[in-house]
């Protein structure tokens, strides 16, 4: 973590072209187009997760579906390529937060506890936190049965041909328990409330799937394992009686949604209701100009490293188009 010393001044000693906030595919992705432009950008990499920077993938261990690695690669070996890809280019990094934003006065303002950088264009790149149910066992079992994207993992031989259970009663969680179908052999739907929050439609999808059992008023209350320490099932308390009883199940699939890292923004850029950045159909552009967003904290629907990656590289060339025409 960053000490509290005095904030030193912007790397340029005047106005930087760009400032990227947050290290994740995006965040390094707009660093990598960025730097190759010439443009110099200054990182803040950020440390909220785990104290290092690198975004959601540092919490995991294989990614297999981003392009170019035919075998995988663990998350952290991912991230760990993208900075140095960032680095070699010639982006500066700061391991720092940004702990405040100013886009209403030009030239923007971007501080953390160690320094104060001026800029004419910002990407935001903060990300977005899966939100957990903090179970007793869940560190223990996080990426070894327990999973919070079941794109990115159903498809595992951790949890191929296996009994699974998703969590929660929304969308995501029906579309999660949807997805999960086509690899496992069958697919509970634990449902706090006595209904289900998702659309008529996907409601209508879950219930006439015979490969998925929805369990209303069924709380979770940690997954157990068996005496070779591997996750064999779920216990679960019913609502209604408080009755306890544990599902048979090999894998945990949280789908009770994603909270964006937006509250630097609050009052600075338009969010929706959710929290997400707006932005402007088809584009980076946020309701500021020379303000962009990248990646998860504006994409409440794909949320994956390649889409991250994707919108990073066109909020650079964005900023790259807006600098020339602000010229
Ligand atoms: P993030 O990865 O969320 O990174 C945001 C960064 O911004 C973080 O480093 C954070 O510390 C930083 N930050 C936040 N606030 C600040 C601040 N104030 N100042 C400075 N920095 C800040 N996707 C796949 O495609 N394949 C997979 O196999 C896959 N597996 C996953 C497994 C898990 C367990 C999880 C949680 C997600 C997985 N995903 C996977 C989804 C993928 O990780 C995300 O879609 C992707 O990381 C989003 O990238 P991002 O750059 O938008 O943000």
């Amino acid at each position: 973590k960053a000490s509290s010393a005095e904030p030193s001044p912007s790397p340029g000693n005047g106005v930087e072209n760009l400032v990227i906030i947050g290290s994740g595919p995006a965040g390094y992705t707009a660093a990598v187009y960025a730097a190759r432009a010439n443009l110099k950008p200054v990182v803040f990499e950020g440390y909220q997760v785990g104290g290092v920077p690198g975004g959601q993938l540092m919490t995991t261990t294989e990614v297999e579906n981003f392009p170019g690695f035919p075998d995988g690669i663990t998350g952290p070996d991912l991230m760990d390529r993208m900075r140095r890809q960032a680095e070699r280019w010639g982006a500066e990094l700061f391991q720092e937060d940004v702990e405040f934003v100013d886009v209403k006065s030009s030239p923007f303002t971007v501080k953390s506890s160690e320094r104060k950088v001026n800029c004419h264009s910002i990407i935001l790149a903060t990300g977005a936190t899966a939100k957990r149910l903090s179970l007793p066992r869940e560190d223990e079992f996080w990426s070894r049965g327990i999973s919070a994207c079941a794109i990115c993992d159903g498809a595992s031989p951790l949890f191929k041909g296996q009994v699974l259970a998703v969590v929660g009663g929304g969308d995501t969680a029906t579309e999660e328990a949807l997805y999960l179908t086509k690899y496992a052999r069958h697919v509970h739907l634990l449902v706090r409330r006595d209904q289900l929050r998702a659309s008529k439609a996907m409601q209508d999808r879950v219930f006439n799937n015979p490969n998925v059992t929805v369990h209303f008023n069924t709380e979770t209350v940690d997954v157990v394992s068996n005496t070779k320490g591997q996750m064999s099932g779920i216990l679960t308390r019913k609502t209604d009686t408080g009755e306890e009883s544990v599902l048979e199940a090999k894998g945990l699939f949280y789908g009770i949604g994603h909270s964006p890292n937006s509250q630097l923004l609050e009052g600075q850029v338009e969010l929706d209701s959710a929290g997400y950045v707006l932005i402007q159909d088809g584009t980076a552009k946020t309701s500021v100009e020379g303000v962009f967003a990248a990646g998860d904290v504006q994409d409440h629907e794909w949320r994956q490293a390649v889409t991250a990656a994707g919108s990073g590289c066109i909020a650079a060339l964005s900023v790259e188009r807006y600098l020339v025409s602000n010229d």
